[in-house]
């Protein structure tokens, strides 16, 4: 029977092939009709055999080698009635009413038929390290302006050979419409050069050869890559790894690994199928595994955490290079310190040049340096811990629609920033922390750029509530808007429906580093009823005083006492502690002084902070009194967590009818003093103590449902990057027949903070426009 169908889809379609898949899939099943691209997606008439266009839809959704990159979120269909005369299929101009929204898409690892191509020495790509098409290859990265055509991107310079046309006009080619399409004949090139910038090679095969050999010897490579520059080192070399934290000055903070096969990961790190899936993927990003025990990776790449980051080679370039016998490459990225990833030859020779011992560049520009994204499991799920290359700028999809454009400012740490347009929150890759002035120069750049690439004209802007952040104030600079402060850890709630777009009120349990509360004490830990219009704030961890302000999130010296003197009240006496205080901080006058502070509360603030009490309950069994870097002695005390150990310490819910839930630890505090004094093993405290934080957060969501009547939990913020907590928690909430949210698509610390901020100021201004 003929019949004929409209077929209406949305999801990730626009800018990843579609159009002409559709169209091969279509002519082969002898359909007739025609496709375009709206406003919301991408529309299909198809007029045939029943049965065929029954076929069609099923290759569509589920045959997803057809197109990779694709991801359908709804497909609807309706019969209409058939056109006569209507005998061929045909891809139409893109719906007048409106540009689509996404057709700035994703950087995306090479593909298999790429790769295939790359190893065949009859394909005239044969060891070409640019190979791309339609479904893999640079895209967000080489845009400098819309429409995503060529002359728009860093390709411009490169005017395609006659074999590159020819199957970039093809509409039954892979590489139709493939912008960065090119090949050895006309496309980017590849050279090696000494730390000066003077060129040792220029031969794509010796360049490759040549790079592989100084690596196995032990030299520190700077390597171009899709995103930026990576520092590459070989892995299974100590002195080698060692060498390079010394030059670039990063004393502890693990460093990324690379290699190219699942088969060779499994030889140092644990992947278990769901991990071996994500690392496969086209996004490509780095996945924390656990490490397995007696691994050859040199020590120095990792110390104090359990797991090694992986990721799997994922530019034809990175493949040549393992061609050559190298087994596991650290790749770190290409920047000093905390400042911006380097994405340009000039500045990569003028900065990197004391680091790197040579540089393997190429002449392909990166116009928008992103960062590897880093993944990691959480109650058997993919977690996002930073979202950059191969998730932005897929935007996220929400039901409700947003009738003035919105920018979102995020938090000062780990920043992100977010637009809202009409059904899409488009959120920026991780941009850094604002306090360093070249990373908040280039968040001004990255504002304007994903302005224009979106067409984003922001009527109203949201921000942190905190004064003083670089964020809020860039946001009141913009003058003539209409702002919107928002409180951080409603923000983080917030971020948690936003992604599973959901617009109702929750328990919001959010454990966090620190953030501004509406009473101007610095929040942390809090149990927040909360939906997209308002929060009431139920509980929290008990305030203690910070002294210090900047140094407390450095110095475990500062919230140990605190906490000390907290829970010991009169009894306590540092002469008393002494045992324990030489070993973190040694300078007794040191001691006495913040001592003295927490006295007088002078420069002190009253926090409910979850960080500072992990900071100081590492320093308590031994684990170091510093963060050289964010989170660090809590990442310490996370990966020691013995495993199998169900024991907690005691805690108390502090609860009165008119003021909200506390959580307080004094009783805490002072048995794991006691269980340090009797010498207990450091992972069972570190188990007993997260075990502890675990029983009082489900107790409080307990006492929230109780007085509320409410059922689902979101969880949120940055403390929930500990998979021991978090995955702990979840499943005693789940126990207790909870609905449980927590962060998956974005990350649960400051990274997400602007997705709920703009998700939180679209709610209210639709609200106040009803
Ligand atoms: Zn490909
Ligand atoms: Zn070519």
């Amino acid at each position: 029977m003929i019949k004929r169908q409209k077929i209406l889809i949305t999801g990730r379609v626009q800018g990843v092939g579609f159009r002409p898949a559709v169209y091969r899939i279509a002519t082969a099943l002898e359909l007739s009709g025609f496709v375009y691209n709206d406003t919301n997606g991408v529309t299909i008439e198809l007029q045939g055999n029943e049965k065929k266009i029954r076929e069609f839809i099923s290759l569509l959704k589920y045959d997803t080698e057809k197109i990779p990159l694709a991801q359908i979120k709804t497909c609807n269909t309706f019969d209409i009635p058939v056109v006569d005369s209507d005998d061929k299929f045909i891809i139409q101009e893109s719906d007048q009413k409106g540009t689509p929204l996404s057709q700035v898409t994703v950087d995306t690892a090479t593909c298999r038929d790429c790769l295939d191509e790359m190893s065949d020495r009859k394909d005239f790509r044969f060891g070409y390290p640019f190979i791309n098409c339609t479904n893999c290859g640079p895209r967000y990265s080489i845009i400098k302006n819309i429409p995503y055509d060529r002359p728009n991107t860093t390709m411009s310079i490169f005017e395609m050979c006659d074999k590159c046309a020819a199957q970039y006009t093809d509409v039954t080619d892979r590489r139709f419409h493939a912008q960065p399409v090119a090949c050895a004949a006309c496309g980017p090139k590849i050279q090696l050069t000494d730390n000066k910038g003077k060129i040792l090679q220029e031969q794509t095969k010796k360049v490759i050869t040549e790079t592989a050999r100084l690596l196995l010897e032990g030299k520190i490579l700077a390597i171009k890559g899709l995103g930026g520059f990576h520092l590459a080192v070989n892995a299974l070399d100590n002195r080698a790894v060692k060498r390079l934290r010394e030059r670039k000055r990063r004393d502890c903070k693990p460093f990324a690994l690379m290699t190219d096969s699942i088969e060779k990961i499994k030889e140092y790190a644990i992947a278990d199928s769901l991990s071996e899936q994500i690392l496969k993927s086209p996004e490509s990003p780095i996945v924390l595994l656990p490490k397995k025990k007696n691994n050859a990776i040199a020590p120095a790449v990792a110390e104090g955490v359990n797991t090694f980051g992986f990721m799997l080679c994922y530019t034809p370039l990175h493949y040549l290079l393992f061609g050559q016998g190298i087994e596991v490459l650290v790749m770190t990225s290409g920047n000093i310190s905390d400042e911006p990833l380097i994405c340009k030859n000039g500045l990569a020779l003028e900065k990197l040049g004391e680091i790197a011992d040579a540089f393997l560049m190429h002449d392909r520009d990166i116009f928008r340096q992103v960062d590897d994204s880093v993944v990691h499991i959480i109650d058997n799920q993919p977690v996002l811990l930073r979202r950059s290359r191969g998730y932005v700028p897929a935007p996220i999809i929400i039901d409700q629609t947003i009738t003035k454009d919105i920018f979102a400012s995020g938090a000062d740490l780990k920043n992100t920033f977010c637009f809202a347009k009409r059904n899409q929150l488009i959120c920026s890759e991780h941009i850094g922390d604002l306090e360093d002035a070249r990373v908040y120069h280039h968040y001004i750049n990255s504002i304007e750029h994903l302005a224009k690439l979106f067409e984003v004209k922001p009527e109203i802007i949201a921000c942190d509530m905190h004064p003083g952040y670089f964020s809020t104030q860039y946001a009141h600079s913009l003058k003539g808007k209409n702002i919107i402060p928002i409180q951080h850890h409603w923000a983080h709630v917030a971020s948690v429906l936003a992604e599973h777009n959901i617009d109702e009120t929750v328990i919001g349990i959010v454990c966090d580093g620190t953030g501004y509360g509406t009473d101007g004490a610095i929040w942390g830990c809090e149990c927040l009823i909360a939906s997209l219009e308002n929060f009431e704030r139920f509980g929290h961890l008990e305030y203690y005083q910070l002294p210090g302000a900047d140094k407390a999130s450095k110095e475990a010296i500062r919230p140990l006492l605190s906490l000390l003197k907290k829970s010991y009240d009169d009894k306590f006496a540092l002469g008393k502690f002494a045992w324990l205080l030489e070993r973190i901080e040694p300078d007794i006058e040191k001691q006495r002084i913040i001592s003295e502070q927490l006295e007088k509360k002078v420069n002190c603030v009253e926090t409910s902070s979850l960080g500072r009490v992990f900071d100081a309950v590492a320093a308590m069994i031994g684990l170091g009194g510093y963060n050289n870097f964010d989170a660090q002695l809590p990442m310490a005390l996370e990966s020691i967590a013995a495993e199998n150990v169900d024991e907690k310490y005691q805690f108390k819910i502090v609860s009165s009818p008119n003021q909200s839930c506390c959580i307080d630890l004094g009783i805490t505090i002072k048995q794991i003093i006691n269980d340090v004094e009797k010498e207990i093993n450091q992972g069972i405290i570190s188990a007993k103590f997260h075990n502890t934080l675990a029983a009082a957060l489900l107790d409080m969501a307990k006492h929230a449902r109780e007085s509320t009547k409410l059922n689902t939990a979101a969880l949120s913020g940055g403390v929930f990057c500990n998979r021991y907590l978090l995955n702990r928690l979840i499943k005693l909430l789940k126990k207790e027949d909870f609905k449980v949210l927590f962060n998956r698509e974005i990350p649960s610390n400051d990274g997400g903070i602007s997705l709920g901020q703009a998700t939180i100021a679209s709610k209210i201004e639709k609200s106040k426009s009803n």
